[in-house]
């Protein structure tokens, strides 16, 4: 058994990083013969990614994939630590699988994502949910094979949780979601260590991959198809700063542009390591995409500080500035945090007047959750959850107000947009984003999936608009 552990993670700071290409013994590629795996995820495009890493080895294994939890041999729940709502929801869907347990012992259950990288949720694993099989980490997707094969040898409780500062995996398989957009991994893990957010202890250490592994990979989606990639970090904007060169995000952006891929989107953002020169790229090459999303959590600089983001409201807006002006079609979104401690009304209210000068075009919108092993859970905290509910009420109207604002901007415009699929709610409507993200509805014929067109703009909705293809590309 290896269990995870917040001190290692905190004190990680010169433990080195190794980088080993992924294998799959030849005699575990018939475990999942006639069997049928379920897997439910829960948090950011880090995890769905994950997830469509999971799904493919256990498709090597001969697994097949259904969507109804109760007709699986395996489940797994790949899980969020973010927020502690998600940790109520995963317990609560527990309770659904052990009593499918009950009636069909034969099924595997397993927890792996970034919940399970939490000493107390192990822990609370261990006492009170002895019954499922595997726990694993974010640091052993790689090592599933080997995983599960122990755990159904065994029949007893498998917890393989890794709370190294961290490796890197080259060539795990993936089965994306998408036949024109895919996620492509640019570096793991986080150093900022925000006083309010777990993920420097789930995720380990900031890794950055090297350039050439990531140029191939995007080459080789070029070569299948894709139109569309995302470069994924935590922080991309700190990429290669543990490496020992002096090639950064803005380089690789560059490159990336130049594999010739059709778009090229980044997330997520932090302000502190935005620079110039990145600015300078995503204006010189038309392929990166004018959609930036860079949280700020709160407009106060007492709050900043406390948070430990290292930049104030005046650098922020400064760089926001920046970005407007040399990008002034760009759509720029944001996460904010409404409730850290000691948050009075007045710093929420430069919060509100933050998100007035700035108008975001969208916004991810938080209350405060203490995370345990975190600095921002160990301080005193003399805010109601009533009164935090109602100050991320009343942000949430402003930035509705402001989306529905910038999306009227398109009206009667014609814009490119990558046609993906059908619409979810309705299979006669096409739907696809435009380069800035705004979600589109689409009259078409289905011809057009997989291919970017000009659309005109024909009606605004506050997540999203309608639209017709005006001339075929
Ligand atoms: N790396 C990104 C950054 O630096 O902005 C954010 C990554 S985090 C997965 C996504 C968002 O979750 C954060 O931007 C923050 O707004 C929110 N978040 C993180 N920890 C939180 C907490 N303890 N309570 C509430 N929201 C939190
Ligand atoms: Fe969390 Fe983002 Fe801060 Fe890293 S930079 S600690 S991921 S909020």
């Amino acid at each position: 058994m290896k269990k995870p552990n917040f001190d290692f993670a905190r004190n990680r700071k010169d433990t080195s990083v190794e980088t080993s290409e992924y294998i799959i013994a030849e005699n575990l590629k018939n475990i999942g013969q006639n069997k049928k795996y379920f897997i439910k995820t829960y948090g950011c495009q880090m995890n769905e990614h994950d997830t469509e890493n999971i799904k493919a080895i256990l498709e090597q294994m001969s697994y097949t994939e259904i969507d109804k939890m109760e007709d699986a041999d395996l489940i797994l729940l790949n899980t969020c630590a973010i927020r502690e709502n998600v940790h109520d929801k995963v317990f609560g869907y527990l309770g659904r699988i052990k009593h499918l347990k009950q009636t069909k012992p034969h099924v595997v259950a397993g927890i792996c994502g970034c919940m399970a990288q939490e000493e107390s949720v192990v822990d609370k694993i261990l006492s009170k949910y002895k019954w499922l099989d595997i726990v694993f980490g974010t640091h052993n997707i790689h090592d599933l094979p080997n995983i599960l094969d122990k755990a159904l040898e065994k029949k007893e409780l498998e917890v393989q949780v890794l709370s190294i500062a961290g490796n890197i995996i080259e060539g795990i398989p993936a089965k994306r979601v998408s036949k024109y957009k895919a996620w492509v991994n640019i570096m793991y893990g986080c150093d900022k260590f925000c006083t309010y957010c777990i993920v420097p202890y789930t995720r380990g250490k900031q890794r950055s991959r090297d350039k050439e592994s990531i140029i191939n990979e995007v080459k080789n989606l070029i070569n299948q198809g894709y139109l569309e990639v995302t470069l994924l970090g935590q922080n991309v904007n700190a990429y290669g700063k543990d490496l020992d060169v002096s090639y950064g995000m803005a380089e690789l952006l560059k490159e990336v542009a130049l594999t010739g891929i059709k778009r090229v989107r980044f997330v997520t953002s932090h302000p502190w390591d935005f620079t110039d020169e990145m600015i300078e790229v995503i204006k010189d090459n038309k392929n990166i995409m004018p959609y930036i999303h860079l949280p700020v959590q709160s407009g106060s600089n007492n709050i900043l500080k406390l948070m430990g983001r290292r930049y104030t409201r005046e650098k922020y807006l400064e760089l926001f500035d920046k970005i407007k002006k040399a990008l002034p079609y760009s759509s720029i979104t944001t996460d904010i945090i409404v409730g850290f401690p000691n948050e009075t009304e007045s710093d929420f209210n430069e919060t509100l007047e933050l998100v007035n000068t700035c108008k975001f075009d969208s916004a991810f919108t938080f209350v405060f959750s203490p995370r345990e092993g975190t600095p921002a859970a160990k301080m005193v905290d003399n805010i109601s959850l009533v009164e935090k509910e109602n100050r991320l009420q009343e942000l949430n109207i402003l930035i509705n107000k402001y989306s529905k604002e910038a999306n009227d901007k398109y009206l009667g415009k014609t814009v490119p947009v990558l046609i993906e699929d059908y619409s979810q709610k309705n299979k006669n409507i096409l739907m696809g984003y435009t380069d800035t993200m705004k979600l589109v509805n689409i009259v078409g014929d289905s011809k057009y999936i997989g291919t970017i067109q000009n659309v005109k703009i024909t009606d605004i909705k506050t997540w999203s608009m309608d639209g017709e293809i005006v001339n075929e590309l």
